[in-house]
This record gives C-alpha cells, structure tokens and sequence, in this order.
C-alpha cells in the first residue's frame, strides 16, 4: 500500500521495554536501580518492575524500604487497583514489586503473569506515559513464569547481567537459548550483556570470549566497587549516593548506552558440549600462565 505523503504513523509508541535477567546474586537490582536511576536523572519517566519472588528489586530506590507485592496484595483484598501497587522512588521512579507465592509453595513464575497482566488490563503504562518499563526477572528461564518477559512480547530487549564466572555464563547461555526458542514467535531479542564485577585481565578476556561465540556484544563494563558497597548500606543506589563517584559516571555511561540502544539479535547459545569444550579451553589457558608455560593467555589480556 502506497503512504500518502504527508503520512504520519498514527502513535508511534515511545516506551522502551526492557528485561535485564541473569544468576542469582550476580548484581541485577543494583544494576537494574542504578539503571533507572540514571534514566530518571535524563528526565525519563521510568518503571522498575521487580520479578523476583525476593520482592528486594526497588528497595535502594526508596531509601531502604521494601514495598508491597502485587501478589501480597491480592492475597489480602482479593482485588487490586494497579495504583495501590505502585510506590514512588528516587527522582519519580514508579517502583513495583510481583512479588511471589508464600515460600515453598506454588509456582513463583504465575507471580510474574499475574502482575505483568494486572498493570496491562488496567492500562498502566499508558495512564502514567512511561518512557521506559525496566524488568528485573530472576534467574535463568526456569519456568514459564519467568519467561513472560520475553515470551509474550512484552519486553523489546534483553540484557543480561554476567561476571566472567563459570556459572554465571552458564545461567547467561541458558538465557540466550529461551530468547533463541521464543524469538520466531514475535519474542524479546537480546541487547547484550552488562559485565558486573569485571575489571579487566582474564575477566574481561573471558566475558569478551563468550559474547564473540554467542552473537552478542558486551554493553558496558561494570567494576566491583565498594561504592556500591556503600551506597546500598545506606539503602541508596550510587547514582543517589555518590553523584559524583566513578561507578555512578559508569552508570550513567549504561544508561546513555541503553537510551542509544534500537537493534537487538537472536543469540547463538552454545549447546552443552560447545559450552564444555570452550571452558575446558579457558581452564587450561589459565594453568598454562598460572604455571608460567606461556606468558600470557590471548593476545587481548
Ligand atoms: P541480584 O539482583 O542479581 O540477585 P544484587 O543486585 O542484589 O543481585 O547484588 C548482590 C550483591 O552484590 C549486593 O549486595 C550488591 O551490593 C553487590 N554488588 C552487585 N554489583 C556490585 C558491584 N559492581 N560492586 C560491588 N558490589 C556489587
Ligand atoms: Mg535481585
């Protein structure tokens, strides 16, 4: 169909919707606050949507303080207007929390639909005219639950928290296979992956190894700092507590790469032997200069 000339897209939607996923314990709060803290201090409407049945995503956005869930919610009135479960953070941030089952019992993924279709069917996004939605999911995509994220849509764009450790990359890898399975069926693609605590050496050569392999890209590097330590004792993000801090500079430098970010890709996961074979690989390379038979391993460290 020919566009008339002066046609203009009816709404060109401007809400940015993002999932960051990775290990447990890995940094995806602190990230993930850090993040829309730095979106907000752009002048950005933004809503930090914390996935995790810990309920612990937006507490340094608030001072310390932890919210009610979605799912607490309901279980105490049955019903709940969207507006209830929303709670006003740093600089503006709304701060949600799905919350999860009582401990032990139930699927902690049906926390996540029910919240993510809660805020939809009431309109949320719209009403409040966010800029951006940032997801902060648990884990691997353990269950269907967890993948609501990226399964239904919902997000554009994955980016996934790793360290350059063993188990992280392998959460990382499991991550990248639930985006590739989802991806023919209008799915999240990946935007890349947010190296925390990787400063440089065999860290960085590792990380940069696993994102040539896997067809992504490494978004921004994130050092271990005790900054962050800081800040988050006294219930803060960095960007709050320490504006004028390197790590928050790092931050910012995030944020201004997410703002910039428009194309995200299928991944391409290892399968587990290739996963295997490329630590093997990794492992024998540190003995070789551990041992000091080669100098140095790869030409980038
Ligand atoms: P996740 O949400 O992935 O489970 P958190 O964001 O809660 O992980 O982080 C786990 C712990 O690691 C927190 O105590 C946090 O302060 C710390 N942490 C995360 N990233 C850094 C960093 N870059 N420097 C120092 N500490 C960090
Ligand atoms: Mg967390």
């Amino acid at each position: 169909m020919p566009t008339p000339k002066n046609h203009k897209p009816p709404h060109k939607p401007k809400l940015k919707q993002i999932a960051i996923y990775g290990k447990g314990g890995i940094g995806k709060s602190t990230t993930t606050s850090n993040l829309s803290a730095a979106l907000a201090d752009l002048g950005y409407k933004v809503m930090q949507f914390g996935c995790d049945p810990k309920a612990d995503s937006t507490n340094t956005l608030r001072d310390g303080s932890y919210i009610p869930t979605i799912l607490d919610l309901l279980r105490e009135k049955g019903r709940v207007d969207a507006h209830d479960a929303i709670f006003e953070g740093y600089n503006g941030i709304y701060c949600v929390e799905a919350g999860g089952p009582s401990p032990g019992v139930g699927c902690a993924g049906r926390g996540i639909i029910t919240a993510v279709q809660l805020l939809k069917q009431q309109n949320v996004y719209e009403e409040l005219d966010l800029d951006y939605v940032i997801y902060d999911v648990l884990g691997d995509v353990v269950c269907g639950g967890f993948a609501v994220p990226i399964r239904e849509g919902i997000a554009r764009h994955v980016f996934t928290v790793s360290s350059s450790d063993f188990m992280a990359i392998y959460a990382a890898n499991n991550l990248f296979r639930g985006i590739q399975k989802y991806s023919n069926s209008g799915g999240a693609l990946l935007g890349g992956v947010i190296a925390n605590s990787v400063s440089g050496g065999y860290q960085k050569a590792i990380i940069d190894d696993f994102v040539s392999q896997t067809n992504t890209q490494v978004l921004q590097y994130v050092p271990r700092s005790i900054t962050v330590t800081q800040s988050e004792l006294g219930g803060k993000t960095t960007i709050e507590a320490a504006p004028d801090s390197e790590q928050a500079q790092i931050y910012r430098e995030l944020a201004k790469r997410v703002e910039a970010h428009e194309e995200s890709v299928v991944p391409k996961p290892l399968d587990a032997q290739e996963l295997r074979a490329w630590a093997t690989g990794w492992s024998d390379q540190i003995l070789a200069v551990e041992r000091g038979d080669v100098r140095s391993a790869g030409a980038h460290i």
